[in-house]
């Protein structure tokens, strides 16, 4: 009976954990497995926000905003190749997912701009903190909580089935326990992307091959996998996701909340080149025609107080600063007349209240406050918009559109929801909402079996 339950869920992201708290809330006697070490995957290193329209917190900030909105943004990020159900699933549960983590004791409460949304809907905990940790820590305290089996060092090998194809439960290996069999009614794949696998990246998309990535050691997408020897149908696999801004120096991922809050990017020649919140391929399709395949986030210390974040990456030694944009240049190679010529233009523009030069929607704050700084900035593998296809219940679906019964997949495991591009803030979002649907009809399901 030890091993015996009524869902299984594989990987503890937020897909993961919001579908291990959703099912036993729903009845369902739950395990949920992880297979490195530590709990958390990509989703505890998610730094920008969490978008969501129409919100409590939006309405108190006096932000106007709509769920059509929100996915016309969505839809038009991922270049109209979304599967318009699901994204109607994820904008119209986006304010139902935020007050859910709020009753749970999350603090959302802090409402910024990321790239290719038409409003300020990324919601973060007070001070710009790191949303993916947070919310990762509420969901664990959740789960801690309500007692569920949470199982480390332990991979998701084989599902296993009846001889009607019904899932009865999955063929794990423990690392001191070896292969043993989860019997279950249900089992959610919820075991991520596969942008830390350069190989599988590669042979999709060959122009990333040898890219740097962002993610854990954990997003090798040996999910996928697992799904397909299910039967699993797969879509979009080939669209891959790079992020604009990761640090040249350490390859630490600079959120996108950095320019949504100001910062401007620059190249050597000391020249603004892009809308810097325009979405995450155009952005970085821009970075790589600059000289050197790089460029630089220019801020100040009104930029570096908005987002507690920035510190972090200060205290990693990324962030030269300096108290002169001429300094500043000499010190990282950018030519520093252009660039007071650059952010000298950027502040009347703002003035003014529109970039005639590349058409940014969002001119936050001026940048002319105590120091300034630079971080040397190259885009880098991200996310993996492709994956397993379900239906607009978390269910599975194999190459017929059948769903396969008992199977179910949330997250950055599936495909579909962000179409050939995903916007900043939307992938937290897609886990909570994703992930609590998946383990609400998985429990359902599992009663009845
Ligand atoms: P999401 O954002 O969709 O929740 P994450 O990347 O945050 O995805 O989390 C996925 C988790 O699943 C990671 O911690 C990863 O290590 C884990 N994982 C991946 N494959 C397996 C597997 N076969 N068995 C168990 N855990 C897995």
């Amino acid at each position: 009976p030890r091993d015996t339950v009524d869902v299984v869920v594989v990987g503890s992201g937020g897909a993961g954990f919001s579908a291990a708290v959703s099912a036993h809330d729903h009845g369902a006697k739950v395990i949920l497995i992880e297979k490195e070490p530590v709990i958390g995957g990509n989703a505890k290193l998610a730094a920008g926000g969490m978008n969501a329209a129409w919100t409590d917190q939006q309405k108190a900030k006096g932000i106007k905003d709509s769920v059509e909105s929100m996915y016309k943004d969505t839809m038009k990020g991922g270049r109209d190749l979304n599967e318009p159900e699901l994204v109607e699933v994820l904008t119209s549960h986006s304010k139902g997912s935020v007050d859910w983590l709020t009753a749970m004791g999350a603090d959302l409460n802090d409402v910024g701009r990321m790239g290719g949304a038409s409003a300020n809907r990324s919601h973060r905990p007070t001070g710009g903190a790191g949303v993916g940790a947070h919310v990762i820590q509420v969901l664990y305290d959740n789960a801690v909580k309500r007692d569920i089996d949470m199982r480390m060092n332990t991979r998701g090998i084989e599902i296993i089935k009846d001889d009607k194809g019904n899932v009865k439960g999955l063929l794990v290996k423990g690392m001191y326990k070896g292969y043993y069999w989860i019997k279950a009614d249900a089992v959610i794949l919820a075991t991520g992307g596969f942008a830390k696998n350069n190989d599988r990246v590669a042979k999709l998309d060959p122009k990333l091959k040898g890219f740097i990535s962002t993610n854990q050691p954990g997003a090798t997408g040996d999910g996928i996998d697992v799904a397909s020897n299910a039967g699993a149908a797969m879509t979009d696999l080939q669209y891959i996701q790079a992020h604009p801004t990761l640090s040249v120096k350490g390859g630490v991922m600079v959120t996108e909340a950095v320019r949504g809050n100001g910062a401007i990017l620059v190249n050597r020649e000391g020249k603004r080149f892009v809308n810097e919140i325009t979405t995450r391929d155009k952005a970085s399709a821009a970075i790589l025609k600059q000289t050197g395949k790089s460029a630089f986030l220019i801020f100040d210390d009104s930029v570096r107080k908005s987002l507690s974040k920035i510190d972090k990456y200060i205290g990693l030694g990324v962030v030269p600063s300096a108290d002169s944009l001429v300094k500043l240049g000499e010190m990282t190679g950018i030519n520093g007349k252009n660039l007071t010529e650059a952010v000298a233009r950027y502040n009347s523009q703002l003035k003014s209240g529109k970039d005639t030069d590349f058409g940014r929607p969002n001119l936050p704050r001026a940048l002319n406050e105590g120091n300034y700084y630079a971080i040397e900035v190259t885009p880098g593998v991200h996310h993996t918009m492709g994956g397993v296809k379900i239906d607009s219940k978390a269910e599975i679906m194999n190459a017929k559109k059948q769903v396969i019964p008992g199977l179910y997949g949330a997250g950055e495991v599936t495909g579909g929801v962000h179409g050939a591009n995903r916007l900043g803030g939307n992938a937290i979002s897609d886990i909570v909402t994703f992930g609590r649907m998946a383990g609400e009809n998985a429990a359902e399901y599992a009663k009845k079996h």
